[in-house]
């Protein structure tokens, strides 16, 4: 029964934007200062008081938009959305209800079956509100700190099918938003975080069900968890001839079901009007082309930058992009190094495994990976010696070049004197000497081992294996 029936989600995301300062006064906007140690008149709504906006607020409104390919709205325009919560000292929240200053945009996203296309309706600026504290001592304190900091709020058309693409979705436009330098997109201190509004249908329905909404998710696994179980809800309770309800609801992390909060009845009024304290925002072409060359490179350009002139394999270029300050520290190691490709293989294979996850930081500047990159790709050392120095730079902070200098690492790439080394071993070996004329082939891995070792590892493996071979070829044919 369930199988018939398809999910319809659309989702509603609030980012918050990099700026230094509050959309409409010039309070910080950092995160984890001490309670309201970063708020003024203005964004606390004292009476008299007027906001101005924030031109870098704008802009990366105007980026968001660019980057997701919508049309920049020459006007736009703010209003006045009027609730009263405890959070919202002014009593309103000035948000774009009307004229969204972007709008009829789309992400890609990549599905089992290839491809798709989620469309976006709108993307518009407003405020945030503040932060309650539940605390037990001395009741529900207000934190004023984020009343004010701009957001912007990505509505998507209910193009997506599955909590798989929901989830296809987010990464997708996280990335987007943190490589357009548009918001930090940081899940855990809420700048990125999403409403999903889920209804059902049977397959083949040309008309969308009633939906739910369920508020403020802000991890990928309680976006697919709730709408897995807003699926199953839904379903059942049409299958056993109950009606959906309009409402909205909240996720529980520790059942991972979702509760009624209050229905469309119960919904605020919100008596949307014009903001009249703040001008219409009018934009210029020439804004908007500025804005665009200044744009950074989005992920899939660098994704196509990477794999067609650094020559990354898709896997590595797909680890590498996953994380922007990754993406940072390879690209500046790479313009340093002779061969990126060398230089990302260090990277995803060796230094990777010492960083924590999480958000990449790297205790090994970007200089440095790229002088021990060409080290390795221009032979000076082998492998071993590269990951031993890795292992050195980043626990003891040692300087690749010196190191190998004073230890006298470089590796041994002349051929006389590696075939003079094979030459020993042969000797002092009698017994794989013999298994190899037998062809037995894995007594040549212990000749070779015998010799890099008397070479205190810093022979060139590749010549090695040369000389070996050809040592027993030349035999066969005396
Ligand atoms: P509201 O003003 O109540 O927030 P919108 O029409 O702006 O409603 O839609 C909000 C979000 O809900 C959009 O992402 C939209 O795609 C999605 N949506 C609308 N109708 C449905 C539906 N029947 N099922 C699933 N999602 C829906
Ligand atoms: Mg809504
Ligand atoms: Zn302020």
């Amino acid at each position: 029964m369930n199988n018939t029936y398809e999910t319809v989600i659309g989702l509603e995301i609030h980012a918050e934007l990099s700026t230094k300062t509050k959309i409409f006064c010039s309070c910080k906007t950092d995160f984890g200062a001490p309670p309201n140690s970063q708020c003024c008149p203005v964004c606390m709504g004292m009476p008299g008081t007027l906001p101005t906006l924030n031109q870098k607020a704008v802009e990366y409104a105007v980026r968001a938009g660019l980057a997701t390919n919508c049309e920049i709205s020459l006007y736009s325009r703010f209003d006045r959305k009027n609730y009263f919560y405890p959070d919202l000292p002014k009593g309103y929240q000035i948000t774009q209800y009307e004229f969204p200053i972007c709008k009829n945009g789309y992400l890609d996203i990549d599905t089992d079956l290839g491809k798709k296309r989620i469309r976006i309706t709108r993307i518009h600026l407003e405020e945030d509100a503040g932060k309650l504290i539940h605390d037990s001592g001395c009741g529900t304190l207000v934190d004023c700190n984020r009343c004010g900091v701009p957001l912007i709020e990505i509505v998507t058309e209910p193009d997506i099918r599955s909590s798989g693409e929901a989830e296809a979705f987010l990464r997708t436009l996280r990335s987007v938003l943190m490589f357009a330098g548009v918001s930090d997109c940081r899940m855990n201190e809420g700048s990125f975080r999403c409403d999903i509004n889920v209804s059902v249908r049977k397959i083949g329905d040309s008309t969308l069900g009633t939906r739910s909404e369920i508020k403020n998710l802000n991890s990928f696994s309680f976006v697919t968890k709730a709408i897995e179980y807003e699926h199953k809800r839904q379903t059942e309770l049409i299958a056993s001839s109950g009606r959906v309800k309009r409402e909205t609801r909240r996720f529980d992390e520790s059942d991972g079901k979702t509760y009624s909060m209050r229905s469309k009845e119960e919904e605020n009024d919100y008596r949307f009007f014009e903001e009249p304290d703040i001008p219409a925002l009018i934009l210029r072409e020439e804004d908007i082309e500025r804005i665009k060359k200044e744009l950074p490179m989005l992920p899939d350009e660098r994704m196509k930058l990477y794999l067609e002139e650094y020559r990354l394999t898709s896997d590595t270029a797909k680890v590498i992009l996953s994380d922007i300050s990754l993406a940072g520290f390879f690209e500046e190691a790479a313009k340093a190094s002779k061969s990126p490709r060398t230089t990302a293989n260090i990277l995803v294979s060796d230094i990777l495994s010492y960083s924590n996850e999480g958000v990449f930081s790297s205790k090994i500047q970007a200089s440095q990976l790229a002088v021990l990159s060409d080290l390795f790709f221009t032979e000076q050392i082998n492998s071993s010696t590269q990951k031993k120095l890795i292992k050195r730079m980043w626990e003891e902070g040692i300087d690749p070049m010196l190191t190998v200098r004073e230890e006298d690492l470089l590796q041994i790439n002349d051929a006389d004197i590696l075939s003079a080394i094979v030459d020993e071993v042969i000797l002092e070996n009698p017994k794989c000497v013999e298994d190899i004329r037998r062809g037995k082939t894995a007594a040549t891995k212990t000749v070779i081992g015998k010799a890099m070792a008397k070479s205190l590892g810093k022979a060139n493996p590749r010549i090695i294996n040369e000389i070996v071979a050809s040592k027993f070829k030349n035999e066969e044919k005396t």
